[in-house]
C-alpha cells in the first residue's frame, strides 16, 4: 500500500507550519486572509474606497491618462514582506502565485503588455528586472496577451525615484524615460511591481498616448496608500 501524507512546508510570511490540506502552500490562510484581497478600490488609481463607487472623488475631478488601475492591495504586510523577499532575497517562486492572483482580477486582459524599465546600473545592482518577470508570467497565464519588451528606455543618469519627493518626483519621470518603439496594439497595459505616487506610469502612458495608443491599463502588485 503506498502511503501519502502531505508534504508540510513553513509559511514565508508567519513561518506557520503548513500543509497542501491547507490550500496554498506557500503561506498560511491566516497570512492570506491579511493580504485583504477584495477590498473595493478606486478603479481608476487602485486607492482604497470608503463607499462602494466605482472611483475616487480624485479620479472623478481629474482622471489620470490611464483606463483602468488592477493591484492585489496596498504595499504594506503581507505584501510588502512578499515583493521585499523576492528582490531582495530572490524568492522567484513567490512570484507566480502573485502573478496568477493579479491575472484572476483582469476581466478583460489587454493584448499587449509592456513594462516598467530599469537604467543599466540598477538591472546590474539586482540582476533582474521584477516589472520584466512579472510581464512575463502575467503573459504566461493569459495566451491571448503577448509581452513586447523594451518599448521604454530608462535614462541611466536620473535618481531613483524613491529618494525624492513628489514634486522632483514627477520633474525627474519626465527626463527618466523615453519610447523606444511604438506597441503593435490600440489596447496596452504597463505592468509595474508597486506603483507608488503614479508618476511614473502616468508619463508612460503620455507617452505611449503621444503615439496613438487608445487604450491603456495599469497591471501592479501594489499601491502604496497615501
Ligand atoms: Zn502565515
Ligand atoms: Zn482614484
Amino acid at each position: 500500500m503506498k502511503l501519502s501524507l502531505p508534504i508540510p512546508s513553513l509559511c514565508h510570511l508567519c513561518g506557520l507550519r503548513i500543509d497542501s490540506t491547507m490550500g496554498h502552500h506557500l503561506w498560511c490562510p491566516h497570512c492570506h486572509r491579511q493580504m485583504a484581497l477584495h477590498i473595493k478600490r478606486c478603479r481608476c488609481c487602485g486607492l482604497q474606497l470608503e463607499t462602494q463607487a466605482d472611483k475616487c472623488g480624485q479620479c472623478l475631478k481629474s482622471p489620470p491618462p490611464w483606463h483602468q488601475m488592477y493591484c492585489l492591495g496596498d504595499y504594506q504586510y503581507p505584501l510588502s514582506t512578499l515583493i521585499q523577499q523576492i528582490k531582495r532575497q530572490k524568492r522567484y517562486w513567490l512570484l507566480p502565485p502573485l502573478a496568477q492572483m493579479l491575472s484572476d482580477l483582469i476581466l478583460h486582459p489587454a493584448p499587449m503588455v509592456v513594462t516598467v524599465p530599469m537604467s543599466w546600473h540598477q538591472y546590474l545592482l539586482r540582476g533582474f528586472n521584477l516589472s520584466e518577470v512579472l510581464a512575463n508570467e502575467i503573459a504566461k497565464s493569459a495566451p491571448q496577451t503577448q509581452l513586447m519588451p523594451d518599448v521604454f528606455l530608462k535614462h541611466a543618469r536620473s535618481p531613483m525615484q524613491k529618494t525624492l519627493d513628489k514634486t522632483a518626483r514627477l520633474r525627474n519621470v519626465r527626463q527618466a524615460f523615453s519610447l523606444r518603439q511604438r506597441p503593435k496594439a490600440s489596447h496596452v497595459a504597463i505592468i509595474d511591481d508597486v506603483v507608488t505616487t503614479g508618476a511614473t506610469v502616468r508619463h508612460l502612458s503620455e507617452l505611449l498616448l503621444d503615439v496613438g495608443v487608445e487604450k491603456i491599463d495599469i497591471y501592479c502588485l501594489c499601491r502604496t496608500p497615501k
